[in-house]
């Protein structure tokens, strides 16, 4: 999705994942639903939603997150019009229209979550203005210098370094051996002194350079508060632990440290630097709110009892046009309400529903 510039072929990819996963899953997932809602019940809540929303601590997060999402849309907006454009530019006027949403499979990402990867469609500087963070990566480091140059990075800022455990018991690679793993990355606090581990399978580009200072995050709170008794060994809520590592993100990402790892040779506040720093971090996380919202919106609906499995893909794709402007490749949200594409489970393709974890964290 990241590096095909061929429309068929996205298509195929995006459609094929999405009729592999969603069907089936939908068979399934209103009995999960119900077991969810009735553990949620007995513990006091109307349902699994109210559960999500509870663990927040904060008082109105669905008002909040579109007093957010409402903050942020004047700047979406804009994106989302100048990738339109240049999307309309480059795949021609039948495939993008002038003032509709985007269709989903062009954009770059399986779940059209960031767009970071059309940085070359979107971007006003030249290819050699612009530099290959991911290519340069990979010329210069392994598997193992990822994951040493996020420890060193923790490190110098006063932080511990991983323990002996993390670098014995963590999985960074896909193992040889065809086993059946899940390679999202995820981190884990085994609940001993030292035992803490990261699972993911690392790809030498910018993408996973970040997600492995982003798990190092969670093994650092995990780490600060491991004298604590087990009950009290957790984030202050689930969103503080995503943000411990996507705080320093910016940091890492930010030219002075680029420069100190050889990743570029200037000194990365020129214009053309600056504004290329500040349209990938655009593309990657701009996006990613109104997706968040959707699919966290779409489950406490689901939750709710508010939308029947008929109307799962129906809810879901009103939802991605209204929030984001992105359109089923097929079908308008309308027109699946009339039964286009309706047996599909579309949200399923996205690893947080399968896995039931909340994503607005
Ligand atoms: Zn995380």
């Amino acid at each position: 999705m990241e590096t095909s510039r061929d429309p068929d072929r996205l298509l195929w990819a995006w459609t094929g994942w999405r009729k592999a996963v969603g069907p089936p899953m939908r068979e399934v997932y209103p009995q999960l639903i119900d077991v969810l809602n009735s553990g949620a019940r007995h513990a006091g809540f109307p349902d699994m939603g109210a559960v999500w929303r509870y663990e927040l601590e904060m008082p109105n997060i669905e008002q909040t997150a579109a007093g957010l999402y409402e903050e942020i849309k004047p700047l979406y907006q804009q994106l989302h019009a100048l990738v339109r454009a240049q999307l309309r530019s480059y795949y021609g006027p039948q495939l993008v229209s002038a003032d509709g949403p985007i269709p989903a499979h062009l954009l770059g990402n399986l779940w059209s979550q960031s767009w970071q990867s059309l940085e070359d469609i979107v971007s006003p500087l030249s290819e050699t203005q612009r530099p290959d963070l991911s290519r340069k990566l990979a010329e210069k480091f392994s598997v193992t210098d990822f994951v040493k140059l996020a420890e060193n990075f923790y490190v110098s800022l006063g932080l511990p370094p991983m323990t002996e455990k993390f670098w014995r018991n963590s999985i960074f690679q896909r193992p040889d051996d065809n086993r059946n793993m899940t390679c999202h990355a995820s981190s884990a606090d085994f609940f001993t002194d030292d035992d803490f581990r990261i699972l993911m399978c690392l790809e030498r580009n910018e993408r996973d350079f970040g997600v492995i200072h982003h798990e190092m995050g969670h093994i650092q709170y995990f780490m600060a508060y491991r004298h604590l008794p087990t009950i009290l060994r957790d984030g202050a809520n689930s969103a503080f632990h995503e943000a411990v590592g996507d705080t320093f993100f910016y940091s890492i990402f930010g030219p002075a440290h680029l420069r100190r790892l050889g990743l570029i040779d200037d000194d990365g506040f020129s214009p053309e630097r600056s504004l290329q720093l500040l349209l990938q971090r655009a593309l990657a996380k701009i996006p990613l709110i109104g997706f968040s919202l959707s699919l966290d919106r779409w489950r406490w609906q689901v939750y709710a009892g508010r939308v029947a499995p008929e109307r799962y893909n129906a809810a879901w794709w009103q939802l991605r046009e209204q929030l984001s402007g992105v359109q089923h490749p097929a079908c308008t949200a309308q027109q699946m309400e009339a039964g286009c594409n309706a047996d599909g489970m579309d949200p399923g393709a996205k690893f947080h529903v399968a896995h039931n974890i909340p994503h607005i964290r």
